[in-house]
């Protein structure tokens, strides 16, 4: 008898987490390493649904292991670790690659405008699409937050903005007053990271548009949130009441980044 999603996702979460994998968590993401121990519970549920309930796919000629699929989950099911997992309902497919994909032909790149100019991409998140994720990329951020770069957090906060119907920088939020304040807070430091005079923390790339802007945000409030809640505590603190986690509070109670082995 076939099982249905339902019993299929509460097969999964009844099985023992492998040790094998929390090696593979150990050795190869840094964040891992900081959680408490219902965190962690909860990051191998979320693990588990990730890989039996999306559909992973290699991009041709590469090959998926375990070490992949579970180092990708893990990134994401961080993000949404103080969220329910129904948060990723608009990710279906997940795409992996072994190295950067150089994009051809015409595309739309918004606002009416087109181009045909060769695009080398390390992640993509579709609309109602599949997430593309470069694996040599997300490996060497997994185990270096430092560098404030995360081509899984990037991706599904995409997804996770795409829940409103629009990709314009605003997840889903509580209330309207939720809205109000993300809406200046947000503002405000887009504008700012647009004229130049956001400082140095933020990418650049951000600067785009919205939506690029709340990716950028969030790879820097998961992997150098002391500095963003330092710099920004406004902005720190929407990202926080939306996320539900507070990273910067997880990075003060280790000191420091523990290195990867
Ligand atoms: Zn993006």
């Amino acid at each position: 008898m076939a099982l249905t999603r339902r019993g299929r996702l509460r097969k999964a979460l009844a099985q023992p987490f492998p040790e094998a994998w929390r090696d593979l968590l150990d050795h190869s993401v840094a964040h891992w390493r900081v959680l408490a121990g219902h965190e962690r519970e909860r990051l191998e549920g979320l693990i588990r649904l990730l890989l039996v309930d999306k559909l992973w796919e290699a991009s041709s000629g590469f090959e998926l292991t375990d070490e992949i699929r579970v180092v990708i989950s893990a990134m994401a099911g961080l993000l949404i670790l103080g969220l329910d997992y129904d948060y990723y309902h608009r990710v279906t497919t997940i795409i992996v690659s072994p190295t950067t994909v150089v994009l051809e032909g015409d595309r739309h790149v918004g606002g009416g405008l087109y181009t045909d100019e060769p695009d080398p991409i390390i992640g993509q998140a579709r609309f109602d699409g599949p997430v593309l994720i470069a694996w040599d990329a997300a490996r060497a951020q997994a185990r270096d937050p430092e560098g404030g770069h995360n081509v899984v957090y990037h991706e599904f906060a995409h997804k996770l903005d795409m829940l409103g119907g629009s990709v314009d920088g605003t997840p889903p939020l509580e209330s309207h007053a939720a809205y109000e304040r993300w809406v200046r807070v947000c503002n405000a430091e887009f504008v700012a990271l647009r004229n130049g005079t956001g400082g140095d923390l933020l990418d650049p790339y951000g600067a785009l548009n919205t939506g690029e802007f709340f990716a950028v945000v969030t790879e820097v409030f998961f992997d150098r949130p002391v500095q963003l809640e330092q710099e920004k505590p406004e902005l720190y603190a929407v990202l926080r009441d939306f996320y539900r986690q507070d990273p910067a509070a997880r990075e003060r109670r280790v000191s420091y980044w523990p290195r990867s082995v």
